[in-house]
Parts: structure tokens; C-alpha cells; sequence
């Protein structure tokens, strides 16, 4: 399928928007340590967009405590919002998560989810943005 708004920059414009700590992770493909990320506990309502290219990725309805230190949901928002892969990395046999739009690393998925789904979206606080919608809201004085 072909995706006419995907974003492809070199490593040095993304080194230039991204935090350090950012970069580490959604271009180099690290993992923040657990419980140090802010959507750790986060249960406000809203969508979880990518932190590098802002595609929205997650809902916080799907979002559950996983008891890890990472942010953890059941469901990605549209399947085709990220891509999967394996990755034999550390020593472990996993399914990395990265995002469809612009490549960044978000994470890994695994089959334990407690949910209908099954799933457990194990993703980088770091590699999110929470949009609650406040700016988003129709416009009611019209
Ligand atoms: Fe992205």
C-alpha cells in the first residue's frame, strides 16, 4: 500500500528536531528505562500521537496498566499506523514497532495483552505525544 504522506529525513535532521533522549530511541532503536517515561500512569483521554512525525498512532481507550513502566495499549488506532518486525536484538526474539509514517521506533508488541485483542503495545513514553483534543474541539462561538 502506498502512503503519500510518509516522511523520510536524513539522520541529521532528525538529530536536529528530535531531544537526545528521542533520538536514542526512535532512530537508534534503545529503551527508556522503565517507569521514567510521563505516560507511564497517564489515563487522560485523548490520542497518542508519534513525538517525531505527530501521525496518530494510539487511543488513550485501548490504554492499560501493564504493571512494566511503559505505556501499554491493546490496539493500534489503524492497523496500517504501524509496521512490524522482527527483531533479534539484546538476545530476545521480539516484534518491534515502529511507525508507518516516518520509521521511528515506538516499541515492541507481544501476545500477552489482557484484553480481547490479545495484544500488548509496549511503547516508549518518549516516542508519544498526548493530543487531549483541547485545540482540536469545534469552534462553538460561530
Ligand atoms: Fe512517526
Amino acid at each position: 500500500m502506498e502512503h503519500d504522506d510518509k516522511i523520510q529525513k536524513t539522520d541529521e535532521e532528525w538529530e536536529r528536531e528530535l531531544t537526545p533522549e528521542q533520538y536514542r530511541i526512535m532512530r537508534e532503536k534503545q529503551t527508556e528505562v522503565p517507569y521514567s517515561g510521563k505516560y507511564v500512569h497517564t489515563k487522560d483521554k485523548g490520542v497518542y500521537r508519534c513525538a517525531a512525525c505527530g501521525a496518530e498512532l494510539f487511543s488513550s481507550d485501548t490504554k492499560f496498566d501493564s504493571g512494566t513502566g511503559w505505556p501499554s495499549f491493546a490496539e493500534v488506532l489503524g492497523n496500517d499506523r504501524v509496521k512490524t518486525g522482527h527483531d533479534t536484538s539484546s538476545g530476545m526474539e521480539r516484534v518491534e514497532v515502529t511507525c508507518a509514517r516516518c520509521g521511528a521506533h515506538l516499541g515492541h508488541v507481544f501476545d500477552d495483552g489482557p484484553t480481547e485483542t490479545g495484544k500488548r503495545y509496549c511503547i516508549n513514553s518518549v516516542c508519544l505525544d498526548l493530543d487531549t483534543g483541547e485545540a482540536r474541539k469545534p469552534d462553538q462561538s460561530a
